[in-house]
């Protein structure tokens, strides 16, 4: 059988130790696999793999030790499968999901399915640098997404309304940042240290502290690896719409501008990173962008 060169180029398959082996690396936006597409996952392990699977930090699946010479089967039966080849080198990488509104009871946003119009507009787009893109549904950060090349992070930040506190202390006990007080029996927000979780909303049996804004803050130039560094806050936007139209804008930005063979993060401040900012809060309507200062 002849060695396909034009999948073994493909950033999915990634050359092992020992050279005579592939590791081929599955496309799964968000980590979602239905039971039939892992089954699927596990008979082209045991045929074509050594019947092993590795689960990766970018919440994918690896199939480790292929015979390069049967890739061009692999890639055909994976594809079937709904799972096909993923991607590793200079390219729009995995995108990673926390469960946000699905399943967990902290979420201010829908993150699984931003991650898969994420991953349907931009899985695989050829970039001179790696890009990673990682959401979450609230300041927990559970997949890390500020260390990732674009991340985007649920929040929700709260307003104190106008009526009868009865100072019974519920908001102070849930905000684990001190970011409340009670004062003469009522309650202060410090805006300062709140980080825009929104459980101080959900713990007020009274209503008195609303949801003023759920946003979304976007975070551009985070990394793992040696020397991890988190993502510098670019924007906020309202709707998960808006959040498709700014990172298509970074992602023009970062393939029209940035330099290949360096990281993204090295290079912001050349690529102007400022002026980025500025251009899109001019593009995107008024009323989605920037709802709440971010830091610089
Ligand atoms: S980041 Fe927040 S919403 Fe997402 S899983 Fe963690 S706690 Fe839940
Ligand atoms: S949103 Fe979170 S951090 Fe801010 S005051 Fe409420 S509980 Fe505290
Ligand atoms: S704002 Fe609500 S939860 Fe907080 S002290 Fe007042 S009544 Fe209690």
């Amino acid at each position: 059988m002849q060695q396909e060169y034009g999948i073994h180029m493909k950033g999915g398959v990634i050359t092992e130790r020992n050279p005579d082996f592939s590791t081929v690396r599955i496309r799964a936006p968000a980590g979602v696999l239905t039971i039939e597409q892992l089954r699927g996952i596990a008979d082209i392990a045991k045929k074509y793999g050594t019947g092993v699977v590795h689960c990766t930090t970018r919440q994918t699946i690896e199939i480790p030790h292929v015979n390069p010479k049967t890739l061009k089967r692999v890639a055909q039966r994976l594809e079937k499968n709904g799972t096909p080849i993923g991607s590793e080198k200079d390219e729009i990488v995995n995108i990673t999901s926390c469960p946000g509104t699905e399943r967990c009871k902290f979420a201010n946003i829908d993150t699984i399915s931003l991650a898969k119009k994420i991953d349907e507009k931009l899985f695989g787009k050829t970039m001179p640098v790696k890009m990673r893109i990682g959401l979450s549904g609230c300041p927990n950060a559970c997949v890390s997404p500020m260390l990732n090349e674009i991340g985007v992070i649920g929040r929700i930040r709260p307003i104190r309304t106008e009526g009868l506190c009865t100072g019974c202390g519920m908001c102070v006990f849930y905000c684990k940042e001190k970011a409340i007080r009670v004062r003469n029996g009522i309650s202060e927000l410090d805006e300062e240290k709140c980080v825009q979780c929104g459980m101080c909303v959900k713990s007020c049996s009274f209503n008195l502290l609303k949801e003023a804004h759920t946003h979304y803050l976007i975070t551009v130039g985070g990394r793992r690896g040696r020397h991890p560094k988190i993502g510098r806050e670019l924007l906020t936007v309202k709707t998960g719409e808006d959040v498709l139209i700014v990172i298509d804008k970074i992602i023009d930005w970062v393939y029209r501008r940035a330099w290949s063979g360096r990281l993204l993060s090295e290079q912001l401040d050349e690529l102007n990173f400022e002026k980025l900012r500025e251009d899109i809060l001019k593009q995107v309507p008024e009323a989605s962008a920037a709802a709440w200062p971010v830091k610089k």
